[in-house]
């Protein structure tokens, strides 16, 4: 919601007044609502809050594991997931991942985690059925690959996931962490699919800046999460509950999510042109919404450096891949601004 948000200042320094913090064993009006509004909007009959989107990933690797166990299938605890994801930095999330990057270092190896290959350019999971053992609970996946590259997985592909879901009884998990509320210029970037996920772990955008995460999940699931089976101290806090509502406030904002689109339509038209001017540096653009990835034909860490330098944050991803991750409410003008330094940089970049 972009810095210094009026609208989220006001809401925050209201509830600070009011109250910060109570014990989670107390329903709070603040998270009923949001809670209400998280699942009237989607596929979900149940949320629980948490912090982080780490913690997010966490509760619902041991929301699809109290499922299985809870209808007797106590061996049915594995996890499937794509190789080199990413799903936080606790010590399953790393193991989740499959990367080599992210484990190094931090064994004992946590068992109970399987993996998938995703190839981009023919998008499809090759050899996906014989990597569903009969103790695998669930498939796990990013439905727009944020730290991996910015590769979002078709819609044909999901379809395909929830099919085989189905087929074995097994659950299907997409993250949207980082491409859920809004990003991708729909509520959640699974949506055009049409595909129902059973579990969701949210964060980053719906807290606006400040720490909140949640899942999301349906009511087959939620049944097995029993009083006292998963809790926060500090997870559906009123601070956190205030910022979401107040988030979402303007996330439903008519034409909130159109501007979105419309918005990162202009951005991406003017990166194309970028591309096709500097075709040595940009080799290609990528991205749904305001989830955009620019790859360079080389290391991009130089690159982030210029661009710094010129005042325009950006993020590393794999792949050679700069990320771009502007607040839902960017303007025109900013977005010719960062084309403006793009520019520059390509123009001035040394190779
Ligand atoms: C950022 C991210 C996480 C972890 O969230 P934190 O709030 O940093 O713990 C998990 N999954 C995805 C897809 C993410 O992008």
């Amino acid at each position: 919601m972009g810095h210094s948000n009026p609208y989220l200042i006001r809401a925050i320094k209201k509830q600070a007044n009011k109250v910060w913090h109570v014990s989670n064993a107390f329903i709070i009006p603040e998270g009923e609502m949001l809670a209400k509004r998280l699942t009237q909007k989607t596929f979900a009959d149940y949320v629980i809050f948490q912090n982080s989107g780490t913690e997010a990933t966490e509760a619902a690797i041991k929301v699809a594991r109290k499922y299985f166990y809870s209808i007797g299938k106590i061996n049915k605890n594995r996890i499937l997931c794509i190789k080199n994801s990413f799903h936080g930095r606790t010590i399953a999330a790393i193991f989740a991942s499959g990367s080599k990057k992210m484990t190094e270092g931090f064994g004992p190896k946590v068992p109970g985690f399987d993996h998938i290959e995703f190839r981009k350019f023919k998008p499809r999971f090759p050899n996906i059925r014989s990597k569903i053992k009969k103790n695998t609970a669930a498939i796990m996946v990013e439905t727009i690959m944020g730290e991996g590259g910015i590769k979002s997985i078709p819609d044909k592909c999901l379809k395909y996931l929830r099919k085989i879901c189905n087929e074995k009884k097994i659950l299907l998990i997409l993250d949207e962490v980082q491409c859920g509320i809004g990003r991708s210029g729909d509520f959640f970037a699974f949506e055009k699919s049409k595909v129902k996920p059973d579990i969701v772990p949210i964060a980053k955008g719906i807290g606006g800046g400040f720490p909140l995460g949640a899942v999301l999940m349906t009511k087959k699931v939620a049944k097995s999460m029993s009083p006292g089976s998963h809790g926060s101290t500090f997870g559906g806090n009123p601070l956190a509950m205030t910022v979401g509502n107040a988030v979402l406030d303007q996330i439903f904002n008519k034409g909130f999510l159109k501007n979105v689109k419309k918005i990162s339509k202009y951005f991406y038209m003017e990166l194309n042109k970028l591309k096709k001017d500097y075709p040595n540096i940009i080799k290609e653009i990528r991205g749904k919404g305001l989830l955009i990835g620019i790859q360079l034909h080389f290391d991009q860490t130089e690159f982030i450096r210029s661009l710094e330098k010129n005042n325009l944050l950006t993020i590393r991803a794999a792949e050679n891949v700069i990320r771009i991750l502007p607040p839902l409410n960017v303007k025109k003008k900013e977005i010719d601004l960062a084309i403006k330094i793009i520019k520059k940089v390509c123009t001035d970049y040394k190779y």
